[in-house]
């Protein structure tokens, strides 16, 4: 498995360098092995941290990879994307006295170990016959295939882009996943016995009730909607922040940036785009936002990064109006903002304080506020909540045998890849628990 470090060192190349033998031995052996280990708990998928750490101390790598994805059959992309800081690292108890354990670089060393060498040691069992139909080929629907298909169920995965994979192939930055891991995890999961048939939407030219007729179950793990929209004059001069990472990803030879860019928004997409601008070229790169650094939600490490990469930040700002001179954008005219009572979000709401406007000198805008609320839930007869697929606790939707998992459901709180790993393989479970009763009631779904 290539990891975008070997050989080459490209602008935006997988920034950290793969640990070696020597310094995955030693960082392993610093671990406790701690007996309910807080680690462990923290990680949404529940991991046994200590479990693949002490294999890597042993020097079983297979077995290592084999712990990982006995709980997470994304574990390569976990442990490139996982913000780990907040999650197992976080809670490692080396890290009130010493560094915590470097817990997502040893996962990445044993699953790039295991991966080289194809050695997953991930077997189905034997075949049930059943058939279970996928919609999306992100990571809740990959996990949700991957887990069906490792208890003998038949699954077909629907995916409406030319690649597997979702916003891990397109839409996260080469430095932080390299598109070549997304692409290896999905060839796992299809080895599995899993079949992926790319360039099918639901609707285009898939049916739900054609689908119905033709798989037991059908899942639905369709993630978000593209960017929304600013409404603002100009905005057909504006990029999308998700199209501007796809395109670093897929055609960097002939990737332009601008030299003054402005991205609009402060989350994990805006700090990513922001870094492929200043990383290809941009002279200057200012990322606007309307509150402040405090209700970003882009991590604390994530804004550390940006600023030391020579990213600016214009805090409080809202913007009004792009402005153009013969069809090229020129700069971006903002309100100045103040923070009034928290609104729905629970964060403080951005009001506009009048006659403040200021412009920024700009060449390129990319939009990257956050994605639509999933489009299906509108179009099919499902219950909703504010705009997300309603489901019940074992991810079953309000059409009986129809499932749905991952961003999608999330209508509340932060959406992640691992938690989109973990609804997977929870409703992988829950499918195979209600297919297995049915079985032994002898009757059908
Ligand atoms: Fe090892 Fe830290 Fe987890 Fe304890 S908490 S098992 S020291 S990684």
């Amino acid at each position: 498995m290539e990891t975008g470090c070997q050989g080459r060192s490209g602008p935006l190349d997988e920034s950290l360098a793969p640990l070696s033998s020597a310094a995955a031995l030693k960082e392993a052996n610093r671990c406790l092995f701690c007996y309910d280990a807080p680690c462990t708990h923290a990680c949404p998928t529940h991991i046994d941290v200590p479990r693949f750490i002490k294999k890597i101390a042993t020097g079983n790598l297979r077995g290592s990879a084999q712990t990982i994805l006995e709980a997470n059959l994304l574990g390569a992309t976990c442990a490139r994307v996982c913000p780990v800081q907040e999650l197992c690292e976080g809670a490692c108890v080396l890290g009130a006295s010493h560094e915590p354990i470097s817990i997502g670089r040893l996962q990445r060393y044993a699953m790039d170990s295991a991966y080289r060498q194809e050695r997953l040691g991930v077997q189905p069992e034997k075949s049930t016959g059943k058939r279970i139909a996928v919609i999306g080929a992100g990571p809740a629907g990959l996990s949700c295939a991957g887990e069906l298909a490792r208890r003998g169920h038949s699954v077909t995965i629907f995916e409406k882009r030319a690649l597997p994979g979702g916003l891990s192939t397109y839409g996260i930055i080469g430095l932080r996943e390299p598109m070549e891991i997304a692409l290896a995890e999905a060839r796992m999961i299809e080895q599995l016995g899993v079949t992926v048939e790319t360039g099918a939407a639901l609707g285009d030219p898939l049916d739900l009730a054609e689908l119905k007729a033709r798989f037991e179950i059908v899942v639905l793990a369709v993630g978000l909607g593209r960017t929304p929209r600013l409404n603002i004059p100009g905005e057909e001069h504006v990029l999308d922040g998700l199209d501007y990472i796809e395109r670093s990803k897929t055609s960097l030879a002939s990737f332009r940036t601008g030299k003054d860019v402005v991205i609009l928004g402060a989350g994990n997409t805006a700090i990513d785009c922001a870094t492929v601008a200043r990383r290809l070229g941009a002279e200057r790169v200012t990322i606007v936002y309307r509150r402040t650094e405090r209700e970003m939600t882009a991590y604390e490490h994530e804004y550390a990064f940006a600023k030391g990469e020579g990213i600016e930040f214009r805090f409080l700002a809202q913007p009004v109006r792009v402005l153009s001179k013969g069809g090229q954008v020129v700069g971006l005219e903002c309100a100045r903002i103040r923070l009034g009572a928290a609104d729905a979000s629970g964060r403080p709401s951005p009001e506009l304080l009048p006659d403040l406007n200021f412009t920024l000198p700009a060449d390129e805008i990319v939009r990257a506020i956050g994605q639509q609320k999933p489009s299906l839930a509108a179009t099919l007869p499902l219950k909703t909540t504010h705009g997300y697929i309603t489901v019940d606790e074992n991810f079953e939707t309000s059409i009986a045998g129809v499932f749905a998992a991952g961003d999608c459901v999330r209508s509340h709180g932060a959406a992640s890849t691992v938690m989109a790993v973990q609804d997977g393989k929870l409703a992988a479970a829950a499918i195979h628990a209600k297919l297995t009763d049915a079985q032994a009631a002898g009757g059908r779904v």
